[in-house]
């Protein structure tokens, strides 16, 4: 497949957008739709279109990242209750309709491999990498010997549900104490409005930017007050980048990765959000004067990670024999090879579904 682009899609809860990457990473081309509204067909319409745009590309394969569990086949959506998908066979749906191999892969995991192989861990020269993205809620990947480590049912790195606090803060997948309920997006206005309502007078600055109301701080107002020296909302962030490294900390004792890169909205605050994260990491890292330190950086692509991700993955042979199957079929340009490989995969993904229970989605947390 040298030479060949491939398409990334990244469905997000407001935009799909589709962009041809070469094989360097570098997006040539994009376009994007509003998503429909939990309208599953309605989705899958949008994505086919947007390919099909691109019909001018010698693409080769397409890579979709889906917000949502992803069966470890990168072949069916178990569970994206965003976009109303329950058991969905989006790699025969997509395949079907725009004739080229496809694969489906988690967001924070295609993300996490955009910025592996072209954001910050390209730069690095890093092989264990881990990536966490810090949004509403926590997501992330890890990247272990080069490898996207996705888990024997495809649904592991979900970082965010990690236990922290015993009988913490109850959680929106049911349980108490998540990682992603002290730092978050969501943690940070939650923090900076417990402060201020505490310190009402300290924080004049961060409050006069919304309604002058604790309830009324949103999430770049606490940015925009602690850029502008706003002691509470500074406080918040210092809060929040510690429980975000308390996490960090117990993902490093398993794990030991090189690096951390860390990803997503909250993020652009930069070293509001950092630097404490470095000071409490450094500070709780099990044996941390037997080891160096974990180098904790800002991510590089921005929202095109999941683009560039996705699109790369499509073209990475090693993940599974169908995708191995569909890549040498389009490499020789043999249309029948395809639908054999595309009738193929559809078999193998009806075996699967039959095999896996659909309980399997109720009771695993979504992100
Ligand atoms: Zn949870």
């Amino acid at each position: 497949m040298s030479g060949s682009y491939t398409a990334g899609v990244d469905i997000g809860g407001t935009k799909i957008a589709v962009g041809v990457v070469s094989e360097d990473g570098e997006l040539v081309d994009s376009k994007r739709k509003s998503t429909p509204v939990r309208d599953a067909d309605a989705v899958l319409d949008v994505i086919v279109e947007l390919v099909q745009a691109f019909g001018d590309y010698d693409i080769a394969a397409v890579g979709i990242g889906v917000a949502g569990l992803v069966d470890s086949g990168r072949s069916r959506v178990i569970f994206a209750p965003n976009l109303g998908w329950v058991e969905e066979p989006l790699r025969q749906q997509v395949e079907r309709a725009v004739g080229l191999p496809t694969v489906i892969e988690n967001d924070a995991n295609a993300a996490a491999w955009g910025e592996y192989r072209f954001g910050a861990g390209r730069r690095r020269g890093d092989h264990d990498l881990i990536m966490v993205t810090v949004g509403t809620g926590i997501g992330g990947g890890i990247i272990l010997g080069g490898v996207l480590q996705r888990g024997a049912n495809g649904v592991g790195a979900e970082f965010g549900h990690l236990r922290l606090v015993p009988d913490g803060r109850l959680c929106g997948c049911g349980r108490h104490g998540c990682w992603e309920q002290y730092a978050s997006g969501n943690a940070l206005v939650r923090t900076a409005r417990g402060l201020a309502a505490e310190r009402r007078p300290e924080a004049a600055l961060m409050l006069s930017l919304g309604d002058g109301t604790p309830e009324g701080v949103q999430g770049p107002h606490v940015t925009d007050a602690a850029q502008r020296g706003d002691e509470v909302a500074i406080e918040a962030f210092e809060v929040v980048g510690a429980w975000l490294a308390r996490g960090m900390v117990e993902v490093a004792t398993l794990l030991d990765p090189a690096a951390f890169v860390v990803g997503g909205g909250v993020v652009e605050a930069g070293d509001l959000l950092l630097a404490p994260t470095k000071r409490e990491y450094a500070a709780q890292l099990v044996a941390r004067s037997q080891r160096p330190m974990t180098d904790i950086v800002p991510a590089e692509l921005g929202n095109l990670a999941g683009i560039v991700g996705a699109a790369d993955l499509a073209r990475d042979p090693g993940s599974g024999a169908d995708q191995r199957d569909a890549a040498v079929a389009a490499a020789t340009g043999s249309a029948a090879k395809v639908a054999q490989v595309v009738e193929s995969s559809t078999a193998a993904a009806k075996a699967q579904a039959a095999r896996k229970s659909p309980a399997v989605a109720r009771e695993t947390p979504g992100r």
